[in-house]
């Protein structure tokens, strides 16, 4: 992947914080966990894709919420221990933004993951057919 990965100083304070400061948006806030129409969903700091609206179901979290990455080679997950629990985080694998959290409790009939992603960290384009 070759995308051009933004510079900190051209993220927004949002998006800084969310991917660079490993924070997360307010839930009911963002501008995608609400959004139903067909597309692809790319790294908002480089580019890359992450996502499909096909993968995109709703899990009343108010955050974007996937069964699974377009590629896992596009997508990077690390142990995370901070907070209460047990956590995966799921970064961009080009650009090591920090994306949400993967959890256990997704769809059954789709694999039975939740990939639980920050609105701001994504960039959504429609789908080239
Ligand atoms: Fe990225």
């Amino acid at each position: 992947m070759n995308n051009t990965i933004k510079k900190d100083t051209e993220l927004s304070p949002e998006l800084y914080r969310v991917a660079r400061e490993k924070g997360t948006e307010t839930p009911f806030t963002g501008k995608y966990w609400d959004n139903h129409e067909k597309g692809n969903y790319m790294c908002a700091v480089c580019g890359g894709e992450l996502f499909s609206s096909d993968a995109k179901f709703n899990s009343g979290t108010g955050w974007p919420s996937f069964s699974e990455p377009t590629n896992l080679q596009n997508i990077e997950l690390k142990n995370d221990d901070s907070g209460s629990m047990q956590r995966i985080e799921v970064l961009c694998k080009n650009c090591g933004a920090h994306l949400g959290h993967v959890f256990d409790d997704g769809p059954k009939d789709q694999g039975g993951k939740r990939y639980c992603i920050n609105s701001v960290c994504l960039e959504k384009v429609k789908s080239k057919v």
